[in-house]
């Protein structure tokens, strides 16, 4: 039975290695540069796997600096998505989900000193507040950044994009809510911050199909990010999280060896086990779809 169990985890590895393999040369053929995903960096500890120390992002950006990696800005990374336009081998567009307050403190300080942009997704309605929308993973709740924080760095590079307005799961929502969701966040950060604000969306858990898609589409939105996984579309971007145990140097979402291969897979399969959340917040709600 184990033995069987074993057999079976191994030919899955080994057929998800392979997709994986097909989906990133289709990405290099489409010369869209590599995309990472942190969230927290720093803070207190958790019980989730997406925390990543200060010294270990501090060191990998150093280090990635070092070896000549160059993050592009979101205008330069639609350009490669919609005009084909081949990206060079060292790009790549550097994010931060959730838009934690301590990124401030924490990571975009590190930012200035290498010379990096990125993109941080905020979830809109929860910009100066604390993270009620998500399961506890923490002893205390942790505060979002503010609109002051926001516009202050963007005064210094940094950009800022939508992750929807509350952090639904929109896959299990219907189009209106979905919609709602889209449209209310776009609205919301091309008011307080203009036009360029209004260009991308990172889903929620990486969680999207083609109505989402097509909902984003309609929202205005010209790119929308998912999971590891890409579908080709402009709409459907993959990223690779990094999480606490990505230490090295040069995390997996941008290394092109076996190691990078299989840290993809595992990241692939993090992700998906972040139903779980999901579900967790739906329990809390009683059943509702938040
Ligand atoms: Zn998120």
């Amino acid at each position: 039975m184990i033995g069987g169990l074993a057999t079976f985890t191994l030919i899955h590895v080994v057929l998800s290695l392979g997709r994986i393999g097909r989906r990133a040369s289709l990405r290099s053929s489409l010369t869209i540069p590599p995309v990472l995903c942190y969230h927290r960096i720093g803070g207190p500890l958790e019980l989730g796997v997406t925390r990543v120390t200060r010294s270990v992002f501090a060191r990998q950006m150093h280090a990635l600096a070092r070896a000549g990696w160059r993050t592009v800005t979101l205008r330069e990374f639609a350009t490669h998505v919609q005009r084909r336009v081949p990206a060079s081998p060292g790009e790549f567009l550097l994010s931060f989900d959730d838009g934690y307050a301590s990124l401030a403190d924490t990571a975009y300080p590190v930012l200035a000193d290498v010379g990096f942009t990125a993109t941080t997704f905020l979830v809109t309605d929860f910009v100066g507040r604390t993270n009620t929308w998500d399961v506890r993973y923490t002893w205390r709740r942790l505060p979002h950044l503010d609109w002051d924080a926001i516009e202050r760095w963007r005064g210094r590079g940094l950009e800022f994009a939508s992750h929807t307005a509350s952090h639904a799961r929109l896959t299990w929502l219907p189009d209106e809510r979905i919609a709602d969701e889209l449209g209310r966040s776009r609205q919301t950060l091309l008011g307080r911050l203009g036009p360029d604000a209004g260009r991308a969306v990172a889903y929620p858990f990486g969680a999207r199909d083609e109505r989402v898609e097509r909902l984003a589409r309609a929202a205005g939105y010209e790119l929308g990010f998912g999971g590891v996984r890409a579908s080709g579309s402009a709409l459907a971007l993959a990223r690779v999280p990094v999480y606490m145990w990505d230490v090295g140097e040069t995390p997996v979402g941008l290394r092109r060896d076996a190691t990078g291969a299989l840290g993809r897979l595992v990241a692939s399969v993090a992700n998906r086990c972040a139903v779980g959340t999901s579900w967790m917040l739906k329990l809390r709600s009683g059943g509702a779809v938040v």
